[in-house]
């Protein structure tokens, strides 16, 4: 990705830098498509310089392209010192979130004369805007989460357990075509459905709950993430509105979202829609977030967030309620942020599915 790279060295001025050390993966895919579990790349003005080690030899020369290739010896860091990448370097940025103590120890005991600059999110703002190849990896995410989704519902019944549920979504989405899951499945019943994110238990379904579902899955990297609620039996009007006010919430979103618009005020959208309804605390985390090679990806799509939409950006809208001991509902879609407004990228019924 040629232009990324571009915009990273468009940074080098303002943080008077002359160099830029990645040792994120999911930074070395987006940037450079490099699908191994152990890599550094370093920026440079006028070169790129890629290490790995021995078991991705062949795959890296695949993958990389317009690199200086070096295939480390030892460690990654005693290779980036052999090539003499940083040789003419003073000042080297570095991504505070994903170098441990231990990394950012060896780096400067190793290179003793250069200056490192802890730097947050920079590459992530850069990639939060998906590239029409990237989108359409998760565009197909999208599609084989429908798919596994019509064919999951006729098998939810009571007496089977939350781990079957689960089992079965991975089995699905992998013969659906995908790479695997995007994260464990959260598929929580009756009080456990008040537990946000509750993984997959022993518990059984029984009638008279609500059955949160949330899965996604991986394709080419990228993920979908969705979440449907059911429920066994028929609902109590208390509980057919906490679903009509999730439901609501959803829709409204999804309407306001577009280019433009400042994640908070998306948020807020959502959090109006419930309190109209006498709904505050149950709502008790973000709209949203980016949905990239990461689950979790830049924009946040929170009360807090600074973030502003951009076009081409994809992110989840999740309401959910969650009332302790009784029980929760959420539904979560996955859009792409256009100039005009956005693209559901996961066209399933919302209406309340209650299986008998
Ligand atoms: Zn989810
Ligand atoms: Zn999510």
């Amino acid at each position: 990705m040629p232009d990324r790279v571009a915009a990273v060295r468009e940074k080098f001025t303002s943080l008077k830098i002359d160099a830029f050390l990645i040792t994120s993966l999911t930074n070395l895919r987006y940037l450079f498509g490099f699908t191994g579990s152990n890599g550094l790349a370093v920026i440079l003005p006028g070169r790129i310089v890629f290490i790995t080690d021995n078991r991705y030899r062949d795959q890296v020369r695949d993958e990389v392209k317009g690199a200086d290739i070096f295939i480390a010896r030892a460690s990654l860091f005693d290779e980036l010192a052999r090539s003499k990448a940083l040789g003419q370097a003073k000042r080297v940025a570095f991504e505070a979130a994903h170098t441990s103590v231990a990394s950012w120890q060896i780096l400067t005991r190793k290179f003793p004369r250069l200056t490192f600059l802890a730097t947050e999110k920079i590459l992530e703002k850069i990639t939060a805007t998906r590239t029409a190849a990237e989108l359409e990896h998760t565009r197909t995410a999208c599609q084989i989460a429908c798919a596994v989704w019509r064919e999951l519902v006729p098998k939810i019944r009571t007496g089977i357990s939350e781990n079957d549920i689960a089992a079965e979504i991975s089995y699905l989405g992998r013969r659906a075509g995908a790479e695997g899951d995007a994260f464990e499945p959260i598929v929580a019943s009756g009080w456990r459905s008040a537990l946000p994110h509750g993984l997959a238990s022993h518990k059984k379904l029984a009638a008279g709950e609500f059955v949160v579902v949330d899965f996604g899955f991986r394709y080419n990297g990228f993920c979908s993430d969705i979440t449907r609620t059911v429920f066994l039996g028929e609902p109590d009007a208390q509980q057919r509105a906490l679903y009509d006010a999730v439901l609501e919430a959803n829709t409204r979103a999804r309407e306001a979202a577009r280019a433009g618009l400042r994640c908070a005020e998306l948020d807020g959208v959502a959090r109006t829609s419930l309190k109209k309804r006498g709904y505050e605390k149950e709502f008790s985390h973000s709209l949203g977030h980016g949905l990239g090679i990461d689950v979790h990806s830049m924009p946040g799509v929170g009360a807090r967030s600074e973030d502003v939409l951009q076009a081409g950006n994809v992110i989840t809208i999740e309401p959910g309620l969650y009332v302790p001991d009784s029980g929760g509902v959420r539904i979560e879609d996955d859009v792409h942020i256009t100039e005009e407004g956005s693209e559901l990228l996961t066209p399933l019924d919302r209406e309340l599915i209650c299986i008998s």
